[in-house]
């Protein structure tokens, strides 16, 4: 029986295999930022790149967009942001630290220890604010954006006039968002810097609630092909009283992280707030027109809003195996073959006979035609290569013996069987696939 993963597992190995590391660590962290190493970079984008093909590339009805980070200041005043893109800090009177009062649990101060020693809450704005170009004048103000949505809404206008779409149809975009998050935690659940992936798909205002189920069954089937299984995945309907304002129906999808049961992404019916927002701000309309008719509206939005770090973590804890082979014990990443980082390694069982070396480079260089991310792996013997490959989550490992040099065979061997298979080079890209 496999063990709960816990969080320190994730980390570790995380660190250990070279997927994220703690950022600026060499001079002893940045909190709240992370690095990733090179096979973190891989899996981060196969999960953004399959986000990318589900919701963009393989319908229709969507239009991709990348904006600036750096946003005219109106925007945030426009959306809210400024006034209330808040979160309530508390500060201990004993040792100042600084909490958030809703992540506090009892009167106790997690740093120093003593008891009733926090002062009144007061709200704090977590938008990161710098100033553009030499004066640091109001005028000048700026943020890094806390979400990549802005981007997406600031540009209906230019998509609709390019276009032309019929309704509905959504724009999506992947980036950056920071956020001055009071405690940073739990790895990369809850950083400063990290990544989003949002959609705003514009509907008739009549429409909205056929449009918010649609959604509901596609963003279920995208989490299933990230390799989540059903019982660790909730739906959380979220109350009126503990809604944004602007919203009529919001569903937290939450995931059984290590930590606890947390938000992995919303989806949230956002009615007109954000186009009516920036009608009343820059004067400009944003209404739609639909064809051939004199029907004239600013359209309704449902809003999927992922985050890439959440949808990581969730991949790694889901992967995350532990089991027994020939009475030791392993550890591996049963990730689904479209996001393995490493899609296959090649190694000649030995590094220093030239011939076998020779053969495994022919059948590197083939499958790495074929696959892309192929892995050239000679470090230790074929035992500790497995483990390697195992932890890493690799899911075939193909090897070069003095077999080879005679028939042409390798061998194949399975990540979550560790069972070997021979098969012919000429069968190999086939049998991979
Ligand atoms: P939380 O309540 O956990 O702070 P939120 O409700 O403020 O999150 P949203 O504003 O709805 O989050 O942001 C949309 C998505 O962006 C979240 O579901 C999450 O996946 C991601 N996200 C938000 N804040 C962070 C963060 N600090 N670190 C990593 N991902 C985040």
């Amino acid at each position: 029986m496999s063990k709960e993963v816990s969080l320190e597992d994730i980390v570790s190995l995380c660190k250990r295999r070279g997927f994220i590391y703690q950022g600026s660590e060499v001079y002893g962290g940045l909190a709240g930022t992370w690095d990733y190493g090179p096979l973190g970079v891989q899996l981060k984008r196969n999960v953004m790149n399959l986000w990318w093909k589900t919701f963009v590339d393989d319908r229709e009805d969507m239009y991709g967009v990348d904006a600036a980070i750096l946003m005219n200041q109106k925007v945030w005043q426009a959306s809210g942001h400024t006034d209330t893109f808040t979160d309530p800090l508390v500060e201990c009177n004993n040792c100042q630290s600084r909490f958030r009062a809703d992540h506090l649990e009892g009167d106790t101060c997690p740093t120093c220890g003593q008891k009733d020693t926090f002062g009144e809450p007061r709200q704090f704005n977590m938008m990161f604010e710098t100033h553009v170009g030499p004066t640091a004048s109001e005028e000048a103000r700026s943020y890094l954006r806390p979400e990549t949505a802005q981007g997406i809404f600031t540009n209906f206008k230019h998509v609709v006039d390019s276009f032309y779409p019929d309704l509905p149809f959504g724009i999506a975009q992947q980036g950056k968002a920071f956020r001055n998050e009071i405690s940073p935690r739990d790895f990369v659940f809850r950083s400063r810097e990290f990544e989003q992936m949002e959609v705003e798909y514009f509907v008739h205002p009549d429409t909205w609630e056929q449009a918010f189920e649609q959604w509901r069954i596609d963003i279920k089937a995208f989490l299933n092909n990230l390799g989540l299984p059903e019982d660790k995945l909730h739906e959380l309907e979220v109350p009126e009283d503990e809604r944004a304002h602007y919203s009529k129906r919001t569903i937290d999808f939450e995931f059984d992280y290590p930590h606890k049961r947390d938000e992995l992404l919303g989806l949230a019916y956002r009615t007109d707030f954000d186009l009516k927002n920036i009608e009343k701000a820059s004067g400009k309309k944003m209404d739609y027109t639909v064809k051939g008719t004199n029907e004239r509206f600013v359209p309704h939005v449902i809003e999927p809003s992922f985050g890439v770090e959440r949808a990581l973590m969730a991949v790694l804890v889901s992967a995350y195996q532990q089991d027994e082979v020939n009475g030791e014990q392993r550890s591996y990443l049963k990730l689904p073959h479209h996001l393995a980082p490493v899609r296959v390694a090649v190694s000649p069982l030995l590094k220093n006979k030239e011939e076998l070396v020779k053969k495994a480079r022919e059948v590197y260089d083939l499958l790495k035609k074929q696959f892309g991310n192929v892995m050239w792996d000679d470090n230790g013997n074929i035992g500790k290569r497995y483990r390697r490959q195992d932890e890493i989550g690799t899911p075939h490992c193909v090897v070069i013996d003095f077999d080879t040099l005679e028939d042409s065979t390798v061998t194949i061997r399975n990540r979550d069987t560790t069972e070997q298979e021979r098969v012919a080079i000429s069968e190999l890209t086939d049998k991979l696939s």
